[in-house]
This record gives structure tokens, sequence and C-alpha cells, in this order.
């Protein structure tokens, strides 16, 4: 067998016994993610990240494996609970950023966007054939002026007669080379307010580029788009996204599964790192036998039990529907600075194969820093919840 074989393979790490809680539907999509993971994404996940190849065998797994569609009851979708959304998202985060954020962007994003702002009409339009990833999805909010300060956005819609005509352009636009329905977010240049429509591709004046040059996430595309004289009828207005508050209202709904999705990441980065460190030997023992690397593992498996206690009460919070953006936010900004501390360590302490793909931790190093970033950066996490403790707004 060859050396560090089982490397980036799950130890199933719970020192507090926190999966003790896990309800049947929690096991159950947690434990079929798990063995996906390990018996189809690990094995050829590194060569697919150094070829920035978009990983399509293992998207069409997603529907069959019935986890596709977040929370969402009905339309074909997976209708987990909040926590087992969590669980799903941490797995398959551990085996690979870039399948989850495959995921994330289409269902946590674009499907939640329009069941939470859609009509029943819309919601029947798209979501069945979204759940069973016949059609993909996109969530384009971000533009190259107008990251963190997304509520500034510029792009527009000018109402037409039944249409409405969108002028503007979007960075970092996740699937959005490949997608078939795209949620875009635009100003109304009448009302001033922010506004979502469903952009259906291929269509005149719509255009993506893919993002190239990526050291993160490498197996998926973000893509710049441009939009000049899209026409999209009213229809396709989400009709209950009347303001930036609504798109906010889907953020916050993915901004708890970040946090899920670092620690994913982190789990993968501290076992291939103890099990790394038991089979390494030097000066004529196990790393694992020395004090410093001792003490080592353990900073981080306080760091990892931390996470997975952050996990487990926003899923409870989320589970009773009582979830706030500002707890989302505060789990988010622990994890992602955690799970880069852990990473950061397990890197290390892999020694030169530590920035080989095979041994998988240099991935999760390099994948972290995407989720660390999207979706409100630590800093923004940061200021959201200072605004919560003090009162005080120190960024708008
Ligand atoms: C891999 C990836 C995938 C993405 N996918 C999508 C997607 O599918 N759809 C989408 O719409 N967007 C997407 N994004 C965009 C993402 O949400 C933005 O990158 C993010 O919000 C940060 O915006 P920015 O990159 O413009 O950075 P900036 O906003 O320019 O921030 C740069 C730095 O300044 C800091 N900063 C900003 N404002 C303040 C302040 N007031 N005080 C202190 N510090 C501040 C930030 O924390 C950061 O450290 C994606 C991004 C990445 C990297």
């Amino acid at each position: 067998m060859a050396e560090y074989a089982h490397l980036g393979e799950a130890l199933g790490t719970d020192f507090f016994s926190v999966r003790e809680q896990f309800t049947a539907e929690q096991w159950d999509r947690f434990a079929t993610t798990r063995t996906f993971v390990d018996t189809e994404v690990l094995p050829g996940v590194g060569d697919l990240w150094e070829r920035a190849e978009l990983p399509w065998k293992l998207i069409r797994r997603l529907p069959e494996l019935r986890i596709v569609g977040e929370d969402i009851q009905g339309y074909g979708a997976a209708g987990m609970s909040p926590t087992a959304c969590g669980l799903v998202h941490m797995e398959l985060h551990r085996g690979d950023g870039s399948l989850g954020t495959f995921l994330g962007v289409h269902a946590g994003l674009a499907m939640q966007a329009i069941a939470m702002c859609g009509s029943a009409e819309q919601r029947e339009r798209w979501l069945p054939s979204m759940s069973t990833m016949d059609r993909i999805g996109a969530f384009a909010l971000t533009e190259p002026d107008h990251g963190s300060d997304s509520v500034a956005l510029e792009t527009s819609a000018r109402r037409d007669g039944d249409h409405w005509v969108l002028d503007g352009r979007k960075r970092w636009i996740g699937n959005a080379t490949i997608a078939d329905v795209v949620v875009v977010w635009a100003r109304d240049t009448d009302s001033g307010e922010v506004q979502g429509f469903v952009v259906e591709t291929p269509t005149e004046g719509f255009a993506a580029t893919a993002i190239t040059g990526k050291l993160s996430l490498r197996s998926i595309q973000q893509a710049d788009i441009t939009l000049t004289g899209v026409r999209v009828p009213d229809e396709n207005r989400l009709v209950e996204a009347r303001t930036f508050a609504d798109c906010a209202r889907v953020l916050a709904n993915t901004r708890g599964i970040c946090a899920w999705m670092a620690l994913g990441h982190a789990t993968a980065g501290y076992d291939a790192a103890l099990r790394y460190a038991m089979e390494r030997t030097q000066f004529g023992k196990p790393l694992a036998s020395f004090q410093i690397v001792q003490q080592r593992l353990v900073h981080m498996l306080a760091d990892l039990t931390g996470m997975q206690l952050y996990c487990m009460q926003i899923g409870r919070l989320a589970d009773a529907g009582r979830l706030s953006p500002t707890v989302a936010g505060l789990a988010k900004m622990n994890n992602t600075r955690a799970a880069r501390r852990i990473l950061s360590e397990a890197r290390d302490l892999l020694g030169g194969n530590g920035i080989l793909l095979e041994h998988h931790v240099a991935r999760h190093w390099a994948d972290i820093e995407a989720v660390h970033t999207f979706e409100g950066t630590e800093t923004i996490q940061t200021l959201i919840v200072g605004r919560d403790v003090t009162g005080i707004g120190a960024f708008s």
C-alpha cells in the first residue's frame, strides 16, 4: 500500500461527542455525503484542481444523492433540516471546496433566491429542473466596483413595456459561464430600489468570461459578466425581491452555511495532520511522539471542537427558525479564522508534503481563502457583529 494512502479520509474527529445530538435525518444526510466524499470525491480531486477542470461527474452525483435544494420543501428539492444542510456542506468541503461551492452557489444562493423571493408560479417554473441539476443556477450580486459594499450596486434595470432592460457589470459570479438561470440583482432606474431578475441564458447582451489565474477553488469557475441591454420579461422579475433587504435575506441564510464549510476544510486539515504525524518517522520516532507536535495537534483540536460547537448551535437556532444574520456572521467570522489557523498548522506539519496536491492539505489551505472572502469577508462580518453589540455602525 502506498505511503500515506489514507490521508484525506475522515478520522471521525468528534472529541466532545457532538454527533450524539444528530437526529436520524441528520445522520442519514451526513453519512451519505461522507461516504460519497471518501469513496468518490477524494480519489481524483487533486488532479481536477490542478487542471482547473469542472468536476462534472461528481456534480451529476449530487441530485442522485438527493442533497440538492437545501431546506426547500417540494419541487423535487432535498428538503433537508438546516442542520442537515450544514452537515452536507461540511462534508462536501471536507472533500473538495470546489464541489461544495458549486452546490452552495447553485442551491444555497440561486435556488434559495427563487424559493425565498419568487412567486408560486416562478418557483414551479425553475426549481424542479434546478433540483435535478438539469438547469444550473448562478447568483450575480458583486460588481467590479462594489464587493463589500454591494448595497451600492450600479447595474441598472429600466422598465420598457412588459420587459426590463438590464445594463451593467458583475464580477466573481460562480457558475456563470455554464449557468442556465442567473439571478441578477439590479437597481430599478425609477424607484432606485434593488430588485432580483432571473436571466435565462444564452440571451442577447449577456456575456460571461471566466476569471483565470485563480489559486483557490480551481475546479470551478467564477466569471466577469457584462449585461448590455439584456431584455428580461417582467414575469422573470422575482416578485418578492423589492429592496436590497430581500437580497440580504438570502445571503443571511447562506452565511451560516459558510461556517459549516469552514469546519469541513478545517476537519480535513486536522485529520490529515494527525494521521501524518502518526505515520511519519523522524529522529527514529513518529512525529506524534514529540511534545511540540502533540501540543500543536491539541491546539488544532481545540479550535476544531469550538467550530463544531458553533455549528451545532447555529444549526439548532436555524432548525428553530431563530438564526439571526448577526449570529450567523459571528459563526462565519470565527470559523473561517479558525480554519485558516488549522490549515496553516496542518500544512507545516506535513513538511514538504504539505505543499503537494496528493496529500490534500495544500488544496484546503488554498480553498479556505475563498470561503474566508465570499459572502462577506471576515472584516465585514466583524463590523456587522460590532454594530450589533455597540449599536454603532462603523461601516455605513
Ligand atoms: C471564489 C469567490 C466566489 C465568489 N462567488 C460569488 C458569487 O457567486 N456571486 C457574487 O455575487 N459574488 C461572489 N463573490 C464575491 C464576494 O462576495 C466578494 O469578493 C466579497 O464580498 C468581497 O468583495 P471584494 O472582493 O470586492 O473585496 P473588497 O470589498 O474590495 O474588500 C477588500 C478588503 O477590504 C476590506 N474592507 C472592505 N470594506 C471595509 C470597511 N468598511 N472597513 C474595513 N475593511 C473593509 C475587506 O474586508 C477586504 O479585506 C465571490 C468571490 C470569490 C473570491
